[in-house]
């Protein structure tokens, strides 16, 4: 017996519908896009869209060219590498500060809370994450050689081990300490009141101002 199933031929219309993906409306690409911001999730997107459809469109303009700005123009510090839109951040540029003391954090967002919240004046080196060789995660991605090569400069004579508590925080400051006495410098490590597991950034300044001034010398 023939083919039991009818076939209808379809028109072009429907061939051409049929080979273009399905349509996404402006709408919900904008409300799929706020959802890469860190805690945005679908109903705080979408009251964030209609937010500047309905009411701010002057805001949702000035909002889409900052960021267009922004990923376009920023990029690392060649001496430190936090996020800043010149070849050398401000904090590298202040001649005020001790150059003598490196303080080393995983993220710019580390580096301002302890500069806000601790009077430290020395300078900063920015991880940009902490080492997790399950990630892929090793001394070079997180910037190691160019410290090595700034220790050996030999400006530097104490190391401010500020990284977070976490387990990968830990790993990552004796990887570093290690590195920093095998040349006979200091090391020295944030030392109590940051909550195990806790990430700088939130540390209240208080605490965060009291860790710094009692960090101990690593053993
Ligand atoms: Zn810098």
């Amino acid at each position: 017996m023939a083919e039991s199933r009818l076939k209808f031929p379809e028109t072009p219309q429907v061939q051409e519908a049929r080979a273009q993906p399905a349509r996404v409306g402006v709408i919900e690409e904008l409300i799929q896009a706020l959802r890469c911001l860190p805690g945005v999730g679908p109903k705080s997107a979408q009251r964030m869209a209609y937010h500047l459809l309905q009411r701010d469109r002057e805001g949702g303009r000035r909002l889409s060219l900052a960021i267009g700005e922004a990923v376009e123009r920023v990029g690392n510090c060649r001496r430190c590498r936090t996020l800043t839109d010149a070849e050398i951040c401000d904090v590298c540029r202040d001649d005020s500060r001790d150059p003598t003391t490196l303080c080393i954090v995983e993220t710019p967002a580390d580096m301002i809370a302890i500069d806000k919240g601790t009077g430290f004046k020395g300078l900063y080196f920015v991880l940009m994450g902490h080492l997790s060789p399950l990630d892929g995660i090793g001394p070079e991605q997180i910037g190691l050689n160019a410290l090595e090569q700034r220790l050996d400069q030999g400006e530097v004579r104490e190391v401010v081990l500020a990284t977070s508590s976490t387990v990968e925080g830990q790993a990552t400051a004796h990887y570093i300490g290690e590195m920093v006495r095998a040349r006979k410098l200091k090391a020295t490590r944030l030392a109590y009141g940051i909550p195990l597991g806790g990430e700088l950034e939130f540390v209240d300044s208080t605490t965060l101002a009291h860790a710094f001034r009692g960090r101990t010398e690593l053993e």
